[in-house]
């Protein structure tokens, strides 16, 4: 998500297409992997982020977002793995 992003969210809730976890590889870390490329990365959820990223209600409402998507006390998006997100998602240009 750009710094100019007004976090509605919308990018982030159908990557389940594009990348999922292969593996939980630490108590916060996670293995994934590019379904189309195969290529992996591990991603950490950031330490501020770990309390909203256990709830997972999120799964019921966008089955196909991403894994690591949250939303806010106020309803914004958040991404759990800002600090260690795809190369994807950190060239991402939102057209919205
Ligand atoms: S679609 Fe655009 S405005 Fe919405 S969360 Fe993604 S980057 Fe931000
Ligand atoms: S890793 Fe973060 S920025 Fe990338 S799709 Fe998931 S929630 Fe969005």
């Amino acid at each position: 998500m750009k710094d100019i992003c007004n976090r509605c969210g919308y990018c982030c809730s159908y990557m389940a297409d594009v990348f999922g976890i292969v593996e939980q590889t630490g108590p916060f870390e996670y293995r994934i992997q590019y379904l189309i490329t195969g290529v992996e990365q591990i991603v950490t959820i950031d330490p501020d982020k770990k309390d909203l990223f256990t709830n997972t209600t999120i799964h019921d409402k966008r089955p196909l977002a991403c894994p690591f998507l949250r939303f806010d006390g106020d309803n914004l998006a958040v991404c759990t793995v800002h600090q260690t997100r795809t190369d994807l998602c950190r060239m991402y240009f939102c057209g919205r």
